[in-house]
């Protein structure tokens, strides 16, 4: 299998870094090729406009998805954006690895899925859910809160993860054909033990032994 890793953290040895690290040695040692996107690492730019393309269509006023689907006619996608659009295209597993920021992606990672997932290249048409682009592809996000578990139960104090997760899971990943894993989310590393850390880090790997095997999850019941 190829999985690519979309990375979001800016501390390399941070708990974020140390599930990249295990994720990738994981699946490499099950034989697994892997491909990365460190966004901090390699700057990716995530302000979206003009500077996505290569190609012009209408000089005179930007409007991004018209652009999008004219550079998916001409190959018109700056050379940061089209190597992203390729990892994906080859990939058969993406997961993006991330801390929660604002019950929501950071900034560096959301504009990254801004200038990315582009009309005509990834989403259009007829294109769309069961029969989107990346169609029998799958995706699994991989975060870590600052709060507890319990906060993020339907009723808690945040309310229900899943429903934080929505937009995400359903907008963007599901939207565009993806099938859905069940996030590994690791609450609250901060607040917890060394041991504990550990043991979030031994059950990620171990889940990653088997996923190959693992069913999508529904995205959109809540
Ligand atoms: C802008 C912003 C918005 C935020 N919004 C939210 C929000 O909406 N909801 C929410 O819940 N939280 C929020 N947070 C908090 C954020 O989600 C957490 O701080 C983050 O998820 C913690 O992950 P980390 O990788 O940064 O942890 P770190 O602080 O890097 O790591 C935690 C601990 O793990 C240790 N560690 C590192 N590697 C290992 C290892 N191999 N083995 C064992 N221990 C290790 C570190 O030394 C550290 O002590 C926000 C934070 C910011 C900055």
């Amino acid at each position: 299998m190829k999985v690519f890793i979309v990375f979001a953290h800016a501390e390399p040895r941070s708990f974020n870094g140390a599930l990249f690290r295990a994720a990738q040695e994981t699946l490499r040692a099950a034989g697994h090729e892997v491909l990365v996107s460190d966004l901090y690492a390699t700057q990716f730019d995530p302000v979206s406009d003009r500077r996505n393309f290569t190609s012009v269509k209408n000089p005179d006023y930007f409007k991004q998805q018209i652009e999008e689907m004219h550079a998916t006619e001409v190959h018109g996608f700056a050379p940061d954006v089209e190597a992203e659009l390729r990892k994906m295209e080859a990939c058969d597993l993406m997961i993006w690895q991330f801390p929660l920021w604002w019950f929501g992606l950071p900034g560096i990672l959301k504009g990254w899925a801004d200038r990315v997932f582009a009309m005509g290249r990834t989403y259009g048409g007829e294109r769309f859910y069961e029969n989107g682009v990346f169609k029998g592809k799958r995706a699994l996000l991989s975060l870590t809160t600052g709060g507890p578990e319990a906060a993020y139960q339907k009723g808690g104090w945040n309310g229900d993860i899943h429903a934080i997760l929505r937009p995400i899971q359903r907008g963007i990943l599901r939207f565009t054909g993806w099938e859905v894993l069940a996030p590994n989310i690791v609450y609250a590393p901060v607040r917890v033990s060394d041991e504990q850390r550990q043991a979030g880090l031994n059950a990620w790997a171990a889940r990653l032994h088997g996923i190959e095997r693992e069913q999508p999850i529904q995205v959109g019941e809540y």
